[in-house]
């Protein structure tokens, strides 16, 4: 072949081997996946309409709703991260116009409100100080004032550390007639969730955190009431990749070609969903608090206070306050560059304020805890 055009190699690296360092990621996710969700991962890819592979989607689809107690038929993995997920929940629920009501007490509410936005929501929202978390009666007030066709919560607040309490939130949105939306990313499989007594119509999550496998493919639900509000929309979905209307018929019986599914990371998946089940979803919440538990001692063992209420402290995630005059970006890189250990720093209204401690799936171990415990003072001192 003739070459006429000249091969620019200014871009060409000749890189050795990928060579990357092996943490304990103990910050706000990713955490280590399990080992065996990584040899899962290993396996040889088949077609994404290959029988062996449509088999497992079912598997997952059933080991999603044991996970999230739900029977949603519409429950599937997002091919992409947990904002996919977030993105799909909202894309298919809100038509423009819509009012939605949208907690805020962090980054992650923040996000919802960006995101419904651009969906053409009349977004309102209700705010509380970050680690804070919303009451019921505060709830019933605001759907009494906005009387939105969505109600927007986030379970764990990564940002903050902070559980909102969802009991009894659904029977309220029901009173209103409206949908509740409920962002489980940092709480599915690390805290105790039951979407259908709750009453949750969407859902959605991620694989890098309570799961233990890594990030890519997210999980995502909707009730019988959401799909009726899908089914009687009067605009397109405004998200192709995301519309569950033609998703849906490659997760459901139809099986029709959608996108070409990253099959690695259903391999994974699957192998840490199998894992959680072999587990019992309900040991798998106890050993979260059990290991939480064990860390919030330590900390405070070595005086450091930690920024949430211990109520509505979350299993998977610890916000810990800097102590004065500490430089809390500096602690965090010598524990990384040091001693191979991810914890994160605060973000937005916390930044600076708080370290954020993960101990999630795979890493909710008491070696975790310990390793952490034991550098620590060292570290600080
Ligand atoms: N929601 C919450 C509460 C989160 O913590 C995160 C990520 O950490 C997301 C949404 C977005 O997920 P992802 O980063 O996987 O896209």
């Amino acid at each position: 072949m003739t070459q006429t055009i000249a091969i620019d190699n200014s871009q060409k690296l000749q890189l050795a081997p990928l060579d990357i360092p092996n943490r304990l990621l103990l910050g706000p996710g990713p955490s280590n996946a399990h080992p065996a969700v990584l040899e899962a991962m290993n396996t040889p890819p088949v077609g994404h309409l290959d029988p062996a592979f449509l088999g497992l989607m079912d598997e997952i689809q059933s080991l999603l709703r044991y996970t999230w107690q739900t029977q949603n038929q519409l429950t599937i993995a997002v091919s992409g991260t947990g904002t996919a997920a977030m993105e799909a929940t909202i894309a298919n629920s809100v038509e423009p116009g819509d009012v939605v009501l949208i907690g805020v007490a962090g980054y992650f509410g923040n996000r919802l409100v960006d995101m419904a936005g651009r969906y053409g929501a009349d977004v309102r929202t209700i705010t509380k100080p970050w680690g804070q978390v919303f009451s019921l009666s505060e709830l019933r007030t605001a759907l009494e004032t906005h009387r939105p066709a969505i109600l927007a919560l986030v379970h764990a607040e990564t940002s903050t550390g902070a559980r909102q309490p969802i009991d009894g939130v659904g029977d309220l949105c029901r009173e209103f007639g409206c949908l509740l939306l409920l962002d489980t990313v940092t709480s599915l499989g690390g805290v105790p969730i039951f979407l259908d007594t709750w009453g949750v119509d969407l859902a959605y999550s991620c694989s890098q955190k309570g799961l233990g496998c890594p990030p890519g493919a997210s999980p995502f639900t909707m009730s019988q009431r959401a799909v009726e509000k899908l089914q009687q929309r009067k605009t397109k979905v405004a998200n192709w990749y995301l519309d569950m209307n033609l998703l849906g018929k490659y997760w459901g019986s139809d099986r029709i070609y959608h996108h070409t599914a990253p099959i690695n990371l259903y391999y994974a998946l699957r192998e840490a969903l199998r894992l959680l089940a072999q587990e019992g979803i309900e040991n798998s919440w106890q050993r979260h608090q059990k290991n939480v538990e064990y860390l919030w001692a330590g900390l405070e063992d070595i005086g450091l206070k930690l920024h949430v209420q211990q109520e509505f402290r979350l299993p998977t995630l610890t916000t810990v306050c800097i102590p004065d005059g500490v430089d809390g970006k500096a602690i965090a890189k010598i524990l990384l560059n040091d001693y191979n250990i991810e914890v994160g720093g605060g973000l937005g209204e916390l930044a600076g304020k708080v370290w954020r401690v993960g101990l999630m799936g795979f890493n909710s171990r008491t070696e975790s805890v310990d390793r952490l415990l034991e550098v620590l003072p060292q570290v600080l001192s």
